[in-house]
């Protein structure tokens, strides 16, 4: 008999060789019929994998990330099969599962694949699904796999096989389909119900250029049809919120190839917009003790060597700066942390001086390749809303709440509602990974999960996840179309105190080592705005937008009285412009919704005569005439409603 531990901590005995299927079975046939993957003692197995010691068994359904990455995987053995039944001579290589959906790289014996050629696809390998064939996974030895692919004439496959060990070596079966394979499917292609193949790309062979290009068709399938007409749908809304499509049509941002790709060029409303975003911010974070710093755009070499970070960004990054007399070398600053400890190292403290609380809005360049590179999301110089505490271990605890009442106050200014928050603390297996003594780690960790608890955030804990420097808290928010993005990163760290040799002065006239935090609310300025854009599909709060309001007069013979309704409005700090062209009043309020300014105010004949503005909201609500102080306290009503100011 062996012992199988269950994740609610149960144990059950079962005689050796039973499945995880078989174990689902013992608990429920629902559960049996909606298990599709399973884990066990950590590694993904079969649900056909007979278990043959005592361990921890997890299993997992559509509901999970690892059912999904089996179903998705699963799916790509189906494609590779309608691939080679379509495309005689197709040598498959590898097809793994990804965030949404799968892929399969293929060298095609001649022609190309392009969108045409999907529906075909589809068809064939939903009539391979609906065969219902088990995924069988069966191991070869080296010899026989590498013949197997050598008769084939399938040189990638044979060049896999052969950086493989003999005795590890895996085939997966289904149908009259063979894959090399190291396993994690489904138990049968029938719970495969819908399959949409969704594009093709070029993709070199180990994603090394002097190799030979691939073509990677992507795909994604589902258990139901349903859920794949919901997301297609879920995509079509996606592309037009796409953050790169409304920041040009909003006037928001540019890219100039002159310039340099990844940098970019913030137009007048954009920039406005994040200068209200960064005031926002400034006010509350001066409410809860920050201090401003301001610190360059470049640090010698030395000082990222100090920190660590040449390690990571140093050599793959931008080149070094040379000065031309002294011999000095400069990098651009990939992190503002360095420079913040070399500000706390300009004096001595003592403990009754902390915490610090340093905050700069600081500007940070990293080299990614220009094939990473997209829209505002991934950049190569952005401005991180960038903040380092420095404090006691006693504070940590009081810090660590502050920060998440900002956050929390940053998030539902802006329309954030739901989101939940992932605690990263160690891998108690591991203690060698980390830094810093075991006592503060607990002390650390029990902070934030404290923190967590008390803010009554929705939180999970993640063994294992702490970076070996500190643990952290994350929010991970869910943005108007379900996706998911991490956000407000709140970090401990034991490291750089420690390469700088940061220090204060204790109750006991003994030099101590602060702890020090990490946060940042926004990330960085790009690519929260880029966030926000696709979560607001560029409505965005009152408070924030661009122009609030604008004026259209109804003919040229109002253009007297607009220009006053625009005075007055600016006298009550409403943003609004006028829309002044000689165009049809249609027309301009079909441009006006286009734009998403949030107000229309229409004046005319009878609302010059009774002082009034006809107000019609973006999306087509009409308000009716009314009196230029109603309308302003329309605006302040609303925007106090989203706004509230931090701490009161
Ligand atoms: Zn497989
Ligand atoms: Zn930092």
């Amino acid at each position: 008999m062996i012992k199988i531990t269950l994740p609610d901590g149960s144990v059950k005995e079962f005689e050796q060789g039973t499945t995880p299927m078989e174990v689902a079975k013992s608990i429920s046939e629902g559960l049996a019929r909606n298990v599709i993957s399973a884990k066990f003692n950590n590694t993904t197995v079969e649900t056909t994998t007979p278990l043959k010691s005592d361990g921890s068994l997890i299993l997992y359904t559509w509901n999970d990330k690892e059912g999904k990455t089996a179903f998705w995987h699963s799916t790509s053995h189906i494609v590779a099969q309608a691939l080679e039944e379509l495309y005689p001579g197709v040598k498959l290589t590898i097809g793994p599962a990804i965030d949404n959906g799968f892929y399969y790289d293929v060298d095609l014996p001649e022609g190309v694949i392009s969108e045409k050629d999907f529906p075909a696809i589809e068809k064939k390998a939903l009539e391979i699904a609906r065969g219902k064939h088990d995924y069988k996974l069966r191991e070869v030895s080296k010899a026989d796999a590498l013949k197997f692919y050598k008769d084939q004439g399938n040189e990638y496959k044979v060049e896999l096989i052969e950086n493989l060990e003999d005795g590890t070596i895996t085939f997966c079966d289904h149908d009259t389909f063979t894959d090399l394979c190291r396993g994690g499917h489904i138990p049968n292609t029938g719970i495969v119900k819908a399959i949409k193949i969704l594009s093709v790309a070029g993709a070199y062979w180990r994603g090394n250029e002097n190799n030979a290009q691939l073509t990677r068709v992507y795909g994604i399938s589902f258990p139901k049809q349903k859920e794949l007409t919901e997301y297609l749908e879920l995509l079509e809304e996606a592309k037009k919120r796409d953050h790169r499509k409304l920041g040009k049509e909003l006037e928001l941002f540019t890219f100039s190839q002159k310039v340099g790709q990844g940098l970019p060029l913030w137009l007048p409303k954009g920039a406005a917009l994040r200068e209200r975003l960064e005031q926002f911010l400034k006010k509350a974070q001066k409410k809860a003790g920050y201090e401003m710093v301001v610190t360059p755009h470049i640090g010698q070499k030395e000082l990222y060597v100090t920190s660590g970070h040449y390690e990571k960004y140093g050599a793959d990054s931008f080149q070094p700066i040379h000065t031309p007399k002294e011999d000095e070398e400069f990098l651009l600053k990939p992190m503002n942390c360095p420079h913040h400890c070399e500000i706390y190292n300009s004096k001595p403290f003592s403990y009754r001086e902390l915490p610090k609380r340093f905050a700069e809005f600081g500007t940070v360049y990293r080299y990614e390749q220009s094939g990473e590179l997209h829209g505002l999301t991934r950049v190569r110089g952005f401005t991180q809303d960038d903040a380092h505490i420095f404090c006691t271990p006693d504070q940590l605890d009081e810090e660590f709440k502050n920060v998440i009442d900002l956050s929390l106050y940053v998030l539902g200014s802006l329309g954030f509602e739901n989101f939940t928050a992932q605690v990263s603390v160690r891998d108690l297996d591991n203690p060698d990974k980390y830094i810093g003594s075991v006592e503060n780690w607990e002390k650390a960790e029990q902070a934030i999960i404290n923190a967590a608890k008390e803010k009554g955030l929705d939180y999970i804990i993640e063994a294992g996840e702490a970076a070996f420097y500190g643990p952290k808290l994350d929010f991970m928010v869910k943005d108007a179309l379900g996706r998911q993005w991490q956000l407000g990163t709140i970090q401990v760290d034991y490291n750089l105190p420690e390469r700088f040799d940061l220090t204060y002065k204790g109750s006991d006239n003994e030099l101590h080592r602060p702890v020090m935090i990490h946060r940042a609310p926004f990330g960085s300025m790009e690519r929260f705005i880029a966030l926000l854009l696709e979560h607001t599909g560029g409505n965005f709060p009152l408070w924030l937008t661009p122009e609030q309001a604008i004026i259209l007069p109804v003919s040229e013979k109002h253009e007297i009285y607009a220009q006053k309704v625009l005075k007055s409005l600016e006298n009550n700090e409403i943003r609004a412009l006028i829309d002044n062209r000689n165009e049809t009043i249609g027309k301009k309020i079909r441009e006006a919704e286009m734009s998403k300014v949030p107000f229309m105010l229409i004046v005319g004949e009878s609302d010059e005569a009774a002082n009034t503005v006809s107000v019609r909201k973006h999306g087509g609500e009409d308000l009716g005439a009314i009196s230029l102080t109603t309308f302003t306290d329309l605006v302040n009503t609303e925007i106090n409603s989203t706004l509230k100011s931090f701490k009161d």
